[in-house]
């Protein structure tokens, strides 16, 4: 099995998001008035669904079923052999490609992306639709750019190609603007709320509301974290030790120490998310708040620790110096 069939056979369905659901109209009313581009940008912040949204989307415009009766809307049928094929995992006109983060590389390797791209080339036996789901096309390198550059510039007939990305303001203007641009916009909090209490309807409403809040909002960044106890409780931790680091009854190096190295870009990501949520609406003659500074310095060692820094070190000296900015701000 070749690697992107590897992430092929992992496409499971998945549950249709409510808060996709205006937006999946648009597409819809597009698709139907035949100006769906060859080529999509689902745009969007971490954890608002896009690989979900991108997976609907390929599993609809790989169905075999014509709109009518046996499908009432432009979602799959669910019931044809397109759409059997493509819930084990074995359809032959989809692909899907991700950086697999399992392994140390840093990119999408360009050979993926270069077979993805002759996959959507070939002419499909049966005369099908063929689609390519370019899963973060932020984890591209250069070279892989350029091949998905070359597909866009020349879209072979009756093929999709879509890209979702979370910065797409990085991707090369050339990519951008050869893609119909389609924005994911973040729910509401009630909107996250209500998603998470129909999931997670055993569970507390003040756990769900912590897990959104470690999660910045994102309702699937806080479902995984709720389906995880393990990483909720280090996160429910983290809180505590940050109340008392910031009381001063926990030393900067106490609680360094305590984080493990393989926890070290999950706790930077909670600092950032902790500090942005305190910041907000907190400027102060616009000069910079603690709460911002927190930010800034959470931001600076998540840039050291993906320069490959010393890991305690970067820990030891980004609570050091939120200690004595937060501790500044009580005295104050
Ligand atoms: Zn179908």
């Amino acid at each position: 099995m070749t690697e992107t069939e590897a992430a092929a056979a992992v496409a499971a369905p998945e549950p249709v998001l409510p808060w996709h659901a205006g937006l999946w109209q648009q597409i819809e009313g597009t698709a139907r008035s035949g100006r769906l581009g060859h080529a999509l940008l689902l745009c969007g912040n971490a954890g608002v669904g896009k690989r979900v949204f991108a997976e609907r989307l390929a599993r609809a415009l790989l169905c075999r079923t014509a709109p009518g009766a046996g499908r009432p809307s432009f979602d799959a049928c669910g019931g044809c052999s397109a759409c059997h094929y493509f819930e084990a995992g074995t359809h032959p006109g989809y692909r899907r490609l991700a950086l697999d983060t399992t392994d140390a590389k840093s990119s999408i390797p360009v050979d993926a992306v270069r077979d993805g791209c002759t996959f959507l080339s070939m002419t499909s036996t049966n005369g099908s639709a063929k689609v390519l789901v370019i899963d973060r096309a932020d984890d591209l390198n250069g070279s892989g750019l350029n091949a998905v550059l070359k597909t866009l510039e020349e879209p072979p007939a009756n093929t999709h190609l879509i890209l979702t990305s979370e910065t797409p303001a990085q991707l090369p203007a050339t990519i951008r603007s050869r893609c119909q641009i389609v924005r994911i916009a973040a729910p509401t909090s009630i909107a996250v709320a209500t998603y998470l209490a129909s999931r997670f309807s055993t569970l507390d409403a003040a756990q769900r509301g912590a897990a959104s809040r470690y999660a910045a909002g994102s309702p699937l960044g806080a479902a995984r974290l709720l389906e995880t106890p393990e990483a909720f409780d280090k996160h429910r931790a983290w809180s505590a030790q940050l109340d008392e680091l910031r009381a001063g009854t926990l030393a900067a190096s106490t609680f360094a120490n305590s984080i493990s190295r393989d926890d070290a870009d999950a706790f930077i990501r909670f600092l950032t998310v902790t500090a942005w949520h305190e910041a907000r609406g907190q400027t102060v003659d616009g000069r910079e708040t603690a709460w911002q500074a927190v930010m800034n310095e959470a931001l600076a060692a998540a840039a050291k620790l993906a320069a490959n820094g010393h890991v305690p070190l970067v820990l030891d000296s980004l609570l050091i110096a939120t200690s004595a900015v937060l501790r500044q701000k009580r005295k104050a």
